[in-house]
């Protein structure tokens, strides 16, 4: 597969993405035109609002069943499109079905297969794995377009086990979050932190090679295509790290 151009699309509830520095990493990493675009809901209509809502998850351990949405989840949808900052809860979407839905937000004439699209959002992607039959949160749907969850970056990598040990039985004697949090400060992302958009660019990474090669992901740590399961891990590979590891980055100098 060719990419000719790159569309960015604006989650503009997360400026910690830092939109306009990942423009110019993608321009500098693959040597191809860049454009960057308002949030994709911008031209979002009462349809996809209701395809948005029918792609809410509400059984985590039963595959995706259509849901017939209430006008309030309509509602909630349509307010999400003209300011996505505003989104309090998390809510969980099937990460096809909404792929399905964002997919029709591309103008026509842009869907030739060189025209490659990446939509940031903040609402949170998730999958059903048939292997374990639970869904789980997705950082990234790769396809063209490929959705970059900024939620699913922040939860779908899990924090360290010790972290949630201590939220379980603290909760037992008057829970107190704030002093969990400091202690295990550092070792995971939080909401709007500063460290995002260094660690969009390694989805950014997955989400190219993945259209490029068939395969977004790479089994060595020190890679920035490591699928990362562990929040740790992934601070590693996109932090520490910093780079591919020797054969992706000779598969990206001969592209
Ligand atoms: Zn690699």
């Amino acid at each position: 597969m060719k990419i000719s151009k790159i569309f960015l699309y604006d989650e503009p509830a997360i400026p910690e993405i830092g939109f306009s520095r990942l423009r110019d990493f993608l321009k500098q990493t693959f040597d191809v035109q860049v454009e960057q675009r308002k949030n994709i809901f911008q031209s979002a209509n009462d349809s996809i609002a209701s395809e948005i809502a029918m792609s809410r998850i509400f059984k985590t351990r039963q595959p995706f069943e259509k849901h017939e949405p209430t006008t309030e989840e309509v509602s909630f949808e349509k307010a999400s499109f003209l300011d996505s900052a505003k989104t309090e809860n998390i809510v969980m979407y099937d990460g096809f079905e909404f792929h399905k839905a964002v997919t029709k937000l591309i103008p026509e004439n842009e869907r030739a297969s060189d025209q490659f699209h990446i939509i940031f959002t903040n609402k949170f992607t998730c999958t059903y794995d048939q292997a374990d039959f639970r869904y789980h949160g997705r950082a990234l749907i790769a396809s063209n377009p490929s959705v970059i969850s900024t939620t699913g970056i922040i939860e779908a990598p899990a924090k360290p086990k010790a972290y949630y040990f201590e939220l379980i039985s603290n909760m037992t004697q008057g829970l107190n979050l704030e002093s969990i949090k400091k202690k295990y400060q550092g070792m995971y992302l939080e909401y709007h932190d500063a460290k995002l958009s260094q660690v969009v660019e390694g989805y950014l990474l997955q989400a190219i090679f993945y259209y490029l090669t068939g395969d977004p992901f790479c089994d060595k740590r020190e890679c920035r295509l490591f699928n990362a399961h562990w929040q740790k891990d992934l601070l590693y590979s996109q932090l520490e790290i910093a780079k591919l590891c020797d054969k992706h980055q000779e598969i990206l100098n001969n592209w």
